[in-house]
């Protein structure tokens, strides 16, 4: 289910930003389905379709209300988000990950604001390759 970051590294490239008329957060293609690990009331917890080379439990977390910046959430999602924050910590079966959250439109992205997830164990080249290639 998982496919190449590179992909999605051209499918941005081309179309930049995706606003919310074409949110991949907003619905589940058919073929999708399987990309979804975890439901509370008021997020979402998705695989990474184009994972950072590779890495299986690259994951991201969004609310599943189209919000952009998370200063617009609201007090029902931010109390919700604890519920997530109780399942990552069970889903890497230790406190060795870290996040980072997308919300601004500078490099490519999805507008709808999402935490992306990675397990710690993550080399140094590596992440600066990744960062690299989002923010040219
Ligand atoms: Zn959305």
């Amino acid at each position: 289910m998982q496919k190449d970051r590179e992909i999605w590294d051209n499918l941005t490239l081309k179309n930049g930003i995706i606003g919310k008329e074409n949110c991949p957060f907003c619905s589940l293609a058919k073929d999708e389905e399987q990309l979804v690990l975890f439901n509370t009331k008021y997020w979402e917890i998705r695989y990474n379709k184009y994972p950072y080379g590779w890495i299986k439990k690259h994951i991201l977390v969004f609310p599943k209300r189209h919000v952009e910046i998370s200063k617009d959430l609201n007090d029902l999602e931010l109390l919700d988000l604890k519920n997530i924050h109780k399942y990552l910590y069970d889903f890497y079966e230790t406190n060795k990950y870290f996040s980072f959250l997308r919300e601004t439109f500078q490099w490519r992205s999805i507008k709808h604001m999402h935490y992306h997830y990675l397990p710690w164990n993550i080399q140094w080249d590596d992440f600066a390759s990744i960062l690299n290639k989002q923010w040219y």
